[in-house]
């Protein structure tokens, strides 16, 4: 019983013409493409596979005659293979089809196997765009024997199996009870047909496929993601009455030195001295593409420790749409001067020039205890053990009521 299916899956009339097919293949193809519309899920893989039936004349009439399940069925006629049920009608796609492909193992795949790659590739890559050549080994179908495997193109029905590809074989499970299984014929490996040693192609040594690399140029364009997917349509390894499975290039970001990407925006830290921090600051920063950009900060505005700024449109390009930019974003952190750093003349005069210190009324009485502060070690327990350093001189707090007292109350 023919259906109409594929037509419906492309939109077309069972009348279309082949340039109608392709043309509307090439719109929902575009459409529906994995890269720019992710949700639209398997989708794509049917107008793929609606496509590939419609624009071959033999298969499309083979269809109009016998439908869906009759293309399925005929598909294995004499060459029935392994157990891999094909990409499309693995899964839920076709539902509508229910009982069809009862034949179980009995199927051939409709495609082959896809190839995945990782493919490492840095921020400025992702940034600038690249085009990247990935040398990639496959088998494709040997030119010598034109995929048969046999010199004289001939074939034999396997004996083994009876060119069914497969053998059944019986387990008892029970007293008096028998299973059934059905396993691929070990002696044709489930192709149904073997080739005569004297006859098998000395190109291919009857396998009917040859390995050969390939290069493949990996587009890279501007503002890709980590694990985006570049497709190869048809790339995949090829083997005789299976359509090739494609090569799919996934993208790995190796880390960079000063950036972290999430989503289009870029992080980084930023260190600054406290003189900065205080009175201002200008930096150079060398950017993915190699500009230099000048980030200023006037004096005035001061910066504290863990304080973030944004610069707008410095992060990643947007991908699609690489002239808009996602935003950079600075964590500063302050680089305090170290202890001494200047004579106590010179922090006299500085402390004239910083704000106040907060109010302090040095406290009376007997109930006034005076403690040492002390650097905090993290690997060393609560103990006595060791005094270290003091923080400052005893003379120096009672100067100043400095950080080295710490009052019991007031
Ligand atoms: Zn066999
Ligand atoms: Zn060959």
């Amino acid at each position: 019983m023919a259906d109409n299916k594929l037509y419906d899956i492309l939109g077309v009339s069972r009348t279309a013409s082949d340039n109608e097919i392709k043309k509307q293949y090439r719109k929902l193809a575009k459409e529906f493409h994995p890269d720019k519309n992710p949700e639209a899920g398997d989708k794509f893989k049917e107008i793929s596979y609606a496509y590939e039936i419609l624009s071959d004349s033999r298969k499309r009439s083979t269809y109009d005659r016998v439908g869906l399940k009759g293309l399925q069925e005929g598909a294995h006629e004499g060459h029935s293979s392994d157990d891999l049920l094909s990409h499309i009608f693995g899964g839920n796609l076709f539902g509508g089809f229910g009982g069809f492909g009862g034949a179980g193992m009995h199927r051939r795949p409709h495609r082959g196997d896809d190839t995945v790659h990782p493919l490492k590739v840095t921020l400025e890559d992702m940034y600038s765009g690249k085009t990247s050549k990935l040398q990639l080994s496959k088998n494709v179908i040997c030119s010598a024997c034109s995929g048969k495997g046999s010199k004289s193109g001939h074939t034999e029905k396997c004996r083994t199996c009876d060119g069914c590809g497969l053998k059944v074989s019986y387990r008892q499970i029970a007293p008096g009870m028998a299973q059934q299984t059905q396993v691929r014929c070990p002696e044709c490996k489930g192709e149904c047909e073997v080739i005569k040693e004297k006859d098998r192609c000395t190109t291919c040594k009857g396998k009917k496929v040859c390995n050969e690399t390939k290069i493949l140029e990996v587009h890279v364009d501007k503002g890709m993601k980590e694990n985006q997917k570049i497709f190869f349509r048809g790339e995949g390894d090829q083997q005789p009455d299976v359509a090739a499975g494609d090569v799919i290039i996934v993208l790995q970001q190796k880390p960079h030195e000063k950036f972290e990407r999430s989503g289009d925006d870029l992080h980084m830290k930023h260190s600054i001295s406290l003189t900065e921090a205080l009175c201002g600051f200008s930096f150079v920063l060398r950017h993915l593409d190699g500009r230099e950009i000048l980030i200023k900060q006037p004096a005035g505005t001061v910066v504290k420790p863990g304080d973030v700024k944004t610069v707008i449109g410095e992060g990643m390009p947007r991908y699609k749409n690489p002239f808009e930019k996602g935003n950079l974003y600075i964590a500063f952190e302050i680089k305090f001067p170290e202890n001494h750093f200047t004579t106590e003349a010179n922090l006299n005069v500085l402390e004239t020039l910083l704000p106040p210190r907060s109010a302090f009324t040095m406290p009376q009485g007997e109930n006034v205890e005076e403690v040492d502060l002390l650097d905090f070690d993290p690997n060393e327990r609560s103990s006595n053990s060791g005094r270290g350093e003091a923080y400052a001189s005893d003379d120096e707090d009672q100067m100043h009521g400095g950080p080295g007292i710490q009052c019991a109350h007031q």
